[in-house]
């Protein structure tokens, strides 16, 4: 249990999803992201695995992660950018500093879920 403690740390509680001109919106990340499941407790969810790998650019790591709802598997692919760009029209700090999406068990994308 206390590996699996370790890799919820690893997983940013929150993610943000950009809605064009309404700013952002919150979204959980301890949800199941296939297809035809829509199991939002974090008991039946179990990260199992954790890869990490690292370039010039950016930090990846992927957590896999069991749903004991639909008892398949997905991964959540997180990508730290070390470069971040400063946008144009602000002087705040780029919020932008990590991309997330979810990939099938195959490494398939299934879709850029937000930033963190
Ligand atoms: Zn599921």
């Amino acid at each position: 249990m206390s590996e699996n403690d370790d890799l919820w740390r690893e997983i940013p509680g929150t993610a943000y999803v950009s809605l064009a001109r309404r700013g952002m919106e919150k979204l959980s990340l301890d949800q199941c992201f296939l297809n035809n499941c829509d199991n939002e407790d974090i008991n039946l969810l179990e990260p199992f695995k954790k890869e990490e790998f690292e370039d010039e650019k950016k930090l990846t790591k992927l957590i896999h992660i069991k749903c004991h709802k639909c008892e398949r598997t997905f991964i959540l692919k997180l990508e730290t950018l070390k470069a971040v760009a400063k946008s144009n029209d602000s002087d705040d700090q780029a919020l932008t500093m990590g991309l997330i999406y979810a990939l099938d068990e195959k490494g398939k994308n299934i879709g850029h879920i937000g930033f963190f």
